[in-house]
């Protein structure tokens, strides 16, 4: 590219844009990856920019521009990666080569991690360099912290400590019920038409339609749902239980159904920039153990403890624990009692009714009643 530039220059024609660049790169250097090609081109372009930029000053100011374009040919040059080529993984650095490239892969010091997301590696003579992104967290110690745990019948349960928020999953559950029932209903009838016909090709269209509605349903039922925390928490730093994998494996399958991690990622997401950043923290045993005491034991939707009567709805509890584990490492005793509960439903028009009191196991007896049966 040096070589080339400088002819260009010589001869005085137009330079080449940056696409015109990539294009010409393209399967010039088999052995690596695109992407690399490609981040060696911008660089380079860059440096013309760069150069034209200073010339052009030191000649607004009456100097001879004195810096040069680039004019030496080096034999060797570092090899950069992207981040969507490079990845860590198992404690290996896999940095892939193209098609028939192989990838190189280096392992990773044992005794440090990343200090933020990968952004970018470069392979240097000896020497591997790794950019990462490092958050600002100064700014965010300031903010109050919420705890948040993840659940199906109660979509998210949210508390500062004082007051909680709770998010029905039942609308959400129904959504995801009907998206299976239904999707394996037309997988079947389609199955039963022949290949290529009129009638099948219909049935297939439906059913995506039907996976596209239900996708829309789920993701304004969760927008919905992470808005209501966020209203409720504006501005706070929230922390996240993140679902036990032991415990995940342990249920059927009919609950794993129900417990999407897709669904729990994406609210995670939502959360992050819906309110002032999240953080997931692992919570074995959150929602069993008493803020109150710190005994463990198991109960149904309402936690009453049984040695100090500690209680409030069980997600509350696994979120005043998990606040505690994100603020002090661990799940701390003598959590002052839930002043407020409100429970929300997603897709009603006027959420966020206030029920239930200090104390109270929270809910009209009919709405409590019809939560105890079925666990
Ligand atoms: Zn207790």
């Amino acid at each position: 590219m040096v070589a080339l530039h400088a002819r260009l220059r010589r001869l005085g024609w137009a330079w080449p844009t940056l696409a015109r660049w990539t294009t010409w790169a393209k399967g010039r250097a088999p052995g690596l990856s695109a992407q690399s090609v490609q981040q060696v081109v911008r660089d380079f372009c860059d440096t013309l920019s760069a150069t034209t930029k200073a010339r052009n000053a030191q000649q607004a100011a009456g100097e001879e521009p004195t810096t040069r374009y680039p004019w030496k040919v080096s034999r060797y040059r570092d090899v950069p990666y992207s981040n969507q080529t490079a990845v860590v993984r198992h404690g290996m650095l896999r940095l892939p080569h193209g098609r028939g490239g192989g990838t190189l892969a280096i392992p990773l010091p044992v005794d440090r991690s990343l200090p933020g997301r990968l952004m970018e590696v470069s392979l240097a003579y000896g020497v591997v360099r790794l950019v990462c992104e490092v958050p600002d967290a100064v700014p965010q110690l300031e903010a109050p912290v919420i705890g948040v745990d993840l659940g199906v019948n109660t979509l998210l349960a949210a508390t500062d400590g004082r007051a909680a928020v709770l998010v029905s999953g039942r609308a959400a559950k129904a959504i995801v019920r009907y998206r299976n029932k239904a999707g394996a209903a037309l997988s079947s009838r389609i199955d039963r038409k022949m290949r290529g016909s009129k009638r099948r090709k219909k049935l297939v269209r439906a059913k995506h339609r039907m996976l596209d509605r239900s996708a829309r349903k789920l993701k304004d039922t969760l927008h919905k749902a992470t808005r209501a925390v966020a209203d409720a928490f504006a501005g706070h730093r929230v922390i996240v239980g993140e679902p036990f994998n032991d415990a995940a494996r342990k249920v059927g399958r009919s609950t794993a159904q129900q417990v999407s991690s897709a669904s729990n990622s994406r609210l995670v997401a939502m959360l992050n920039y819906k309110l002032s950043g999240a953080v997931k923290v692992p919570e074995p045993y959150s929602s069993q153990t008493c803020p109150g005491c710190g005994c463990r034991q198991k109960c149904r939707r309402v936690y009453r403890c049984a040695t100090c009567g500690w209680s409030a709805p069980r997600d509350a509890v696994g979120a005043v624990n998990i606040r505690s584990i994100g603020l002090y490492g661990a799940m701390r005793p003598q959590q002052p009692v839930l002043q407020r509960i409100v429970f929300v439903r997603p897709l009603r028009k006027y959420p966020a009714t206030l029920q239930g009191a200090a104390g109270s196991p929270g809910g009209t007896p009919a709405r409590e009643a019809a939560c105890a049966a079925p666990v």
